[in-house]
């Protein structure tokens, strides 16, 4: 006999909404999620920038944002949550170059109905103080940045408080009578055959076996399905019994820096973007360094999503690195925005990007054994948070479509990895 129904390892964001849609789907069920930290969302949801968009090349990323911000937009004006979302919109800058790659998808995008506005680099100079271009700029050459051409302005975009979104899950699934054990660590899958014989050294490759149980550092717990959303520990519980998930954890830092001149507070609370007062997300042309407006805290947050020669590293509290934001970041947004010349950081965090190398999209599926795994949200998990949750609970039940908020049908096929169907996405940041 099963402790549990399901047992989901893992209560950051996408671990609980996953457990959320398997309880509200089946309020009967007893659905137990375990976490190794001390409460939920401390791994590489608290870690985040907490933004989102409405803005992606690849359709079914387009609609696992979209339909996930209309929930939460749904929650926040008609059912009074506060997730302090703030739709201050995102405001992503092109070269030449890069602008002609997403035109067509921009022009695609329009004819459905996606709302967006394009700056000219003098609008942006006139309205931010931007600089556009870089002439004879020896720092910029050096520094390889890429002049502005177009900037495209999404208004339906911005910035969200990821713990109250973690709140919402929590609290929701513990109202319908899901359980919760934090201070949990699964050590391992305990595999074992459909029809045990007795033979020592079970299962045997001839044998149809799955997973039974979870051994974890608080004692074994069986279940009848284990939903693995352990987001960049994937592959440490995968790769023991031999399942392949295709994430990697990679580094990521951001750092603050506070709004302490005149000239960075009227920055800061711009008017002319949004009924918001606040300056948008924006996204520099080249390198694609971005600040995040943090009008709580009087700041501004500033981070890059390094490649080469950034490891594919797993570690427990990842650092930020200071000279990453010394000779990393501030020469390239300084040189943009000249209001931030000698700016320091006031400090900043580390989390992990558990990014799918396949294509940076999310990875749902459920194994032939017993398992069903979450996870991939590759830098964008928080903004696709329900519409992941609610296309994993539909893999738990055997559904070949989800229904998203906003009843959008979604196959859930698209997203696992035998069947898998998604578009190139050309917006990662
Ligand atoms: C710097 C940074 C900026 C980001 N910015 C954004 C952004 O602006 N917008 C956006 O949408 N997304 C952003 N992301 C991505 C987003 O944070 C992730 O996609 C999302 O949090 C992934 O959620 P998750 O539940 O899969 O993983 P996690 O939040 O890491 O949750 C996994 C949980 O599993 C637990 N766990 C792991 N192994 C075990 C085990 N063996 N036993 C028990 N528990 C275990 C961990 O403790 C953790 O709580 C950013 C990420 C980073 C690092």
């Amino acid at each position: 006999m099963a402790d549990y129904d399901v047992l989901v390892v893992g209560a950051g964001i996408l671990g609980l909404s996953t457990a959320y849609h398997i309880k509200l789907a089946d309020p009967t069920l007893k659905v137990l999620v375990v976490d190794k930290n001390v409460a939920a969302g401390l791994g590489s949801t608290v870690n985040s920038a907490a933004a989102f968009r409405c803005f992606f090349t690849s359709i079914s990323n387009f609609d696992l944002a979209d339909s996930s911000v209309e929930f939460y937009k749904h929650l926040q004006e008609a059912q009074g949550v506060d997730l302090k979302l703030r739709f201050c919109g995102y405001l992503w800058c092109f070269t030449e170059e890069s602008y002609k790659q997403v035109f067509s998808v921009l022009e695609e995008l329009k004819a459905k109905g996606f709302v967006y506005k394009e700056y000219l680099p003098e609008d942006l100079s006139r309205l931010l103080g931007l600089r556009a271009s870089f002439g004879g700029d020896q720092e910029a050459q050096r520094l390889g940045l890429g002049d502005v051409y177009r900037a495209v302005f999404v208004p339906k975009a911005g910035v969200i408080g990821v713990m109250s979104l973690v709140r919402f899950y929590e609290s929701e699934f513990l109202k319908l009578g899901g359980e919760i054990q934090f201070r949990t660590q699964v050590t391992k899958l305990i595999v074992e055959p459909r029809l045990p014989i007795g033979l020592s050294g079970e299962p045997y490759f001839w044998q149809d076996s799955y997973v039974v149980a979870a051994e974890t550092t608080r004692g074994t717990i069986k279940s009848g399905k284990t939903v693995v959303a352990t987001g960049a520990w994937l592959p440490q519980l995968l790769d023991p019994v031999g399942i392949e998930c295709f994430v990697k954890p990679r580094k990521r830092q951001v750092f603050n820096v506070k709004a302490e001149t005149e000239a960075l507070k009227t920055l800061l609370h711009i008017k002319d973007f949004s009924e918001v007062s606040s300056l948008p997300f924006i996204i520099l042309p080249k390198p694609s360094v971005y600040l995040r407006p943090n009008l709580e805290s009087e700041s501004f947050s500033v981070g890059f999503a390094d490649e080469f020669p950034r490891a594919y590293l797993l570690e427990e509290h990842p650092k930020p690195e200071t000279d990453f934001y010394k000779h990393g970041l501030y020469p390239i947004f300084a040189k943009y925005l000249p209001q931030f010349e000698g700016a320091e950081s006031s400090g900043g965090f580390a989390g992990l990007y558990e990014i799918n190398t396949l294509d940076e999209q999310p990875v749902i599926f459920e194994d032939d054994h017993g398992i069903v795994v979450v996870g991939g949200g590759s830098g964008s998990g928080i903004m696709k948070a329900d519409a992941i949750g609610r296309i994993a609970a539909a893999v738990y039940a055997g559904h070949e479509h989800a229904i998203l908020f906003g009843n959008r049908q979604f196959r859930v096929s698209d997203l696992g990895l035998r069947h898998r169907r998604v578009e190139q996405e050309k917006l990662v940041i």
